[in-house]
């Protein structure tokens, strides 16, 4: 069954002008539970725009968007931040973590905004850093942290919640080759063992080939890769 569906999604951007740019041309996708897809597209194809509908950030000109079998664009902004908040897990190419907290309440403050107890999402934080493999690293904050650390801590945090999808953008582009190789392993273990379905971006054909599938982004609608 569908954990992610988006049917006919259009978009453009300067409608009517002379730089109008049709980015999504009706683009369909189906995400099954527990699947892993890998999204790849040059850059300027309309990945962040096609993840940021996916995730209920942006709306879009035409199609639809169902999240665990509810219909959620044309939805109000409110109902769709309530879905994204308890749905949706987001990972960007850099970590984005609040620089003036530690590891553990990176991890910890979304879970407040959905109303989790703190002594749940401090346990729920701390089992997350466990599986990523650097739980001693709790009371760190991000700048005291590694590059492969802060993204780590960035998986946690899109985890936290438990949301049905995790959609990423380019999750270990901003990495050495090497240390790209082993958080990206570290990724796919968490994804896999949490049975989330995952729509992951990336240039990285090597990354893309250990998914379940490739789609590519072109002419703004998905193809098989
Ligand atoms: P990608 O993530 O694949 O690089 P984007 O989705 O960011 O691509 O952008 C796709 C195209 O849409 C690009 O040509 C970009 O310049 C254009 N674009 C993106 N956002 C806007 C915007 N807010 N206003 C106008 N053009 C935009
Ligand atoms: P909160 O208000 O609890 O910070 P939001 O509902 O604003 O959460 O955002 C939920 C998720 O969407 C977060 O993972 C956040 O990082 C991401 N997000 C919010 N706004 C944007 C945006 N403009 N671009 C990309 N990601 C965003």
């Amino acid at each position: 069954d569908a954990v992610l569906h988006l049917k006919g999604l259009k978009k453009s951007y300067n409608k009517g002008l002379v730089n109008e740019v049709n980015v999504l041309r009706g683009v369909d996708l189906t995400l099954t539970s527990g699947e892993i897809v890998a999204l790849v597209a040059p850059s300027g194809a309309g990945k962040s725009t096609l993840l940021h509908i996916a995730g209920l950030l942006d709306v879009p000109d035409a199609g639809t968007v169902e999240i665990g079998g509810q219909l959620l664009s044309g939805k109000s902004d409110r109902r769709r931040t309530v879905s994204r908040r308890q749905d949706v897990g987001f990972i960007y190419q850099f970590h984005h973590l609040l620089p003036e907290f530690n590891a553990l309440e990176n991890i910890v403050l979304p879970q407040l905004a959905n109303a989790v107890p703190r002594a749940k999402a401090e346990d729920r934080a701390n089992e997350l850093l466990q599986r990523v493999g650097i739980k001693e690293r709790a009371a760190h904050r991000p700048a005291a942290l590694s590059g492969g650390e802060q993204q780590r801590v960035a998986f946690c945090r899109a985890l936290a919640n438990s949301p049905r999808v995790l959609l990423a953008d380019e999750p270990t582009g901003n990495l050495d080759p090497a240390t790209s190789d082993q958080v990206f392993a570290t990724l796919m273990q968490l994804v896999r063992e949490t049975g989330l379905s995952a729509l992951i971006a990336t240039h990285n054909m090597e990354l893309a080939a250990r998914m379940d599938r490739i789609l590519k982004l072109e002419n703004g609608v998905l193809v098989p890769g």
